[in-house]
């Protein structure tokens, strides 16, 4: 009797292993077949046979649109429009701003914006709403949130149809060296408390500012660095990094690429929340030993760029100072830091 229940139980594994096979292959077919060029979604264009795949970062929503003819041998040079690992370089007559729109426009996507108003700074809030609803991502999904110890004192705003202000209370504090510190943190826990699941994209930047011109889709990636209006035009031996071999921001004579800009970064969330973290974790680390690094948290994130290369890089035009004389490269000023009095608004010098 245990020598049939024996064979009855060999036969039925047998059996079922012959119908796991079975249902492998069939599957695996079935499969092969779906992903075949010619059962690829299409769309009708006018043009038999076309086949559009879907979700491409890239792809045109219309296939007739007209837009001047791009080149290969003529455009800017007078800039390096190319990193050496070959992530583009943002200037005015790079890109097409039309074409670009009409690509990202149908995606709905949402950018997030973080700008730290603390202590008296809440003074240059209002004017940098303001250019903001004129230049910065118009016609997108934007949704500002201003970090301030002054919460009352932010101006009643009101945004364009889908548009949106948030402010979050950040504690008071006599150092201005601790808020420009702290903003990593803070937006590592605000990409992971509110962002995740609402927003595409993040930038951070600096609220003494004001926008002048379009800064648009043309800067979306997904890490995206600015290069300093101050030392673009310099070796970088005479790149402000921290040079201390005992920080976390240390770099060694004789590397590093750019000097980027602590005032204005951003790209894709997940990849914006790791230089964040990284940025945190290595000033806490260096706090830890007594060390502050040259320049804050633009030390740790010129450091962070440095090891992890921007996919983008946008060019001072994204971030200039009002006290500088434009120079000749610059066509266009998008977005400058105003003239301040630092004896006036910081808490210390
Ligand atoms: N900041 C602030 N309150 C302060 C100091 C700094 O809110 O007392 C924030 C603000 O967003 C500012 C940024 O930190 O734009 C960078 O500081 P600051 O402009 O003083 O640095 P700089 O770019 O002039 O070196």
């Amino acid at each position: 009797m245990s020598q049939m229940n024996g064979r009855s139980v060999t036969l039925l594994l047998l059996f079922l292993l012959l119908l796991g096979i079975l249902y492998v292959y069939i599957t695996q077919s079935y499969r092969m077949i779906l992903c075949s060029p010619d059962n690829e979604e299409t769309k009708d264009t006018g043009y038999a046979g076309e086949a559009i795949v879907h979700n491409h970062e890239l792809q045109m929503p219309l296939d007739d649109l007209q837009y001047k003819q791009p080149s290969i041998t003529q455009g800017r040079t007078d800039v390096v429009t190319v990193t050496p690992w070959l992530a583009p370089i943002i200037w005015e007559g790079t890109f097409n701003p039309v074409l670009l729109d009409s690509i990202y426009k149908p995606k709905n996507i949402s950018i997030a914006v973080t700008v730290f108003a603390v202590g008296k700074y809440i003074m240059f809030l209002k004017n940098f709403l303001e250019t903001a609803e004129q230049h910065f991502f118009i016609g997108y999904r934007v949704h500002v949130y201003v970090f301030t110890d002054r919460p009352n004192e932010v101006p009643d705003f009101k945004m364009a149809a889908g548009r949106q202000l948030s402010v979050r209370s950040v504690p008071s504090s006599n150092r201005w060296q601790e808020i420009s510190a702290r903003r990593m943190e803070l937006i590592q826990m605000l990409i992971e408390e509110k962002l995740y699941g609402n927003s595409d994209y993040i930038f951070c930047l600096d609220v003494d500012s004001k926008f002048h011109d379009r800064w648009g889709t043309e800067s979306l990636g997904g890490l995206v660095a600015v290069i300093h209006p101050g030392y673009y035009r310099d070796d970088r031996s005479r790149f402000p990094y921290e040079r201390r071999t005992i920080s976390k921001a240390y770099m060694a004579a004789g590397v590093g690429d750019f000097y980027y800009c602590g005032g204005a970064f951003g790209g894709r969330l997940k990849d914006v929340h790791l230089l964040a973290k990284t940025c945190r974790s290595n000033f806490e680390a260096d706090a830890k030993e007594g060390v502050e690094a040259a320049w804050q948290e633009e030390s740790h994130l010129n450091r962070y760029m440095w090891i992890n290369k921007p996919s983008k890089v946008l060019s001072p035009e994204y971030l200039w100072q009002d006290f500088k004389e434009r120079n000749s490269e610059i066509h266009i000023i998008r977005f400058s830091g105003v003239v301040k009095n630092y004896a006036a608004i910081r808490p210390n010098q």
